[in-house]
């Protein structure tokens, strides 16, 4: 514990953006032991040690609220644009005899790359277990949501194994606010009802954080009406409990009928939807997460993510897995977003990259703003010269790396060339 002043660290940057108030030019940042202590101008400082970071940008560490660390061993090597075929390579990739090797290296390599990019806490989904395991090692704050998928040849692929592989790593592993462990059960169609419904009851006796993959292809809002088609052709492939995952009609329904909505559930992708569903959405206090890089990899028009703000819901951003985006940084994220929406506003982009998914992660208590009492994750990044003076347009059109990485308060990544 730290609590005396000469333990407080005072960041000075050219400009401070503490995401819920407006950007504080030559701002400071206060930091005592793990926290925020205060944040303003230099005279409001606290006493103890000061460091002039010079032309930097101080903002909360940013949040991706959605991630696959396990596949980043398959970056470049899946040509499907598809996600039907995208999935059966993946597959067949998998069931190679280094796949385990390579998804449990990739783990550690995708969370260092994730702070190298900016973000200091992520949504990870683990499909065998394994990255939550060794995500303990690594500094970055995370949820690892344990994936379900009825019949999978892979475990968890029943309500009952998912509930042994939760609580053998709920005794393993200590959770605190660097380490949550969540719940996914993969998508509507690739989830029996039964076990749908025993993993939101699993989720709620644990408090545990829900997310899944909802409505991300055209084939599938299709089949959730009238069944068949690639989903149906999925399903016989991969399941063996096919039988079960009968189309559920209205699939909002379905979910709430499980007791999905009512937890806040964080919902990814939703790539194919209607104003009515938008509402339902909003009135659920459901979140989303875009994923703008995987979306355009997968050729998916104009993802619905004004529309999805406009009606209150809470978007957040992600970068999905190294199988289907270039990189996992958010600063590359979020420059995407501004470069193919040029209109919108940049706080808004930077609001989705940070508070909006510290609530979708049910971290909001700890992270996603620079406000005394949260947790100290602050990236720094370089001030472009030649970019616009607006702080938000700075970051955004400009092309400043990543000076310096705290999570904690601890100096967790520092680029080569500062
Ligand atoms: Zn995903």
């Amino acid at each position: 514990m730290t609590n005396s002043s000469d333990s407080i660290r005072s960041y000075r940057a050219r400009w401070v953006v503490p995401v819920d108030g407006p950007p504080i030019d030559g701002g400071v940042v206060c930091v005592r032991g793990d926290r925020i202590h205060s944040i303003g101008t230099p005279d409001a400082c606290a006493a103890g040690v000061f460091e002039d970071l010079g032309d930097v940008l101080l903002l909360p560490g940013l949040v991706n609220a959605h991630t696959h660390l396990e596949l980043g061993g398959l970056r470049g090597r899946i040509t499907s644009r598809n996600l039907w075929d995208w999935f059966d390579e993946l597959v067949k990739l998998n069931r190679s005899p280094d796949a385990e090797i390579e998804r449990r290296r990739a783990v550690l390599d995708g969370a260092a790359e994730s702070i190298a990019g900016g973000a200091t806490t992520i949504g990870d989904i683990s499909r065998t277990g394994a990255s939550a395991e060794l995500l303990v090692q690594s500094p970055i704050r995370k949820v690892c949501y344990l994936e379900l998928i009825s019949g999978a040849r892979t475990l968890p692929n029943d309500a009952v194994t998912l509930c042994k592989q939760f609580d053998s790593l709920r005794r393993a592993i200590t959770q605190d606010d660097r380490l949550r462990l969540g719940i996914s059960p993969h998508a509507p169609y690739s989830v029996t009802r039964s076990d749908l419904c025993a993993a939101i009851e699993l989720a709620t006796e644990h408090n545990a954080p829900l997310t899944m993959h909802f409505l991300e292809t055209a084939d599938e809002a299709r089949w959730l009406h009238e069944g068949g088609g690639r989903v149906a052709d999925y399903l016989s492939r991969y399941q063996v409990r096919r039988g079960e995952s009968t189309p559920p009609g209205d699939v909002l329904k379905h979910l709430e009928s499980c007791g999905a909505l009512g937890r806040k559930m964080l919902l990814a992708h939703v790539n194919y939807v209607d104003d009515a569903t938008i509402a339902r959405l909003a009135a659920s206090r459901c979140s989303v997460v875009w994923c703008p890089r995987t979306h355009s990899y997968f050729g998916h028009p104009p993802h619905r993510w004004r529309e999805l703000l406009a009606a209150g819901v809470n978007v957040c951003l992600g970068t999905d897995s190294l199988a289907s985006t270039p990189t996992l940084s958010m600063l590359d994220e979020m420059r995407y977003i501004q470069t193919c929406f040029p209109d919108s506003e940049p706080a808004t982009i930077l609001a989705m990259a940070t508070r909006h998914g510290a609530e979708a992660l049910a971290m909001s208590h700890a992270v996603g703003t620079l406000s005394p009492g949260k947790r100290a994750d602050i990236i720094a990044v370089r001030w472009s010269s030649n970019g616009p003076q607006d702080p938000l347009r700075n970051l955004l059109h400009g092309t400043g790396d990543l000076v310096k990485v705290w999570i904690g308060g601890e100096n967790v990544h520092c680029s080569p060339s500062s």
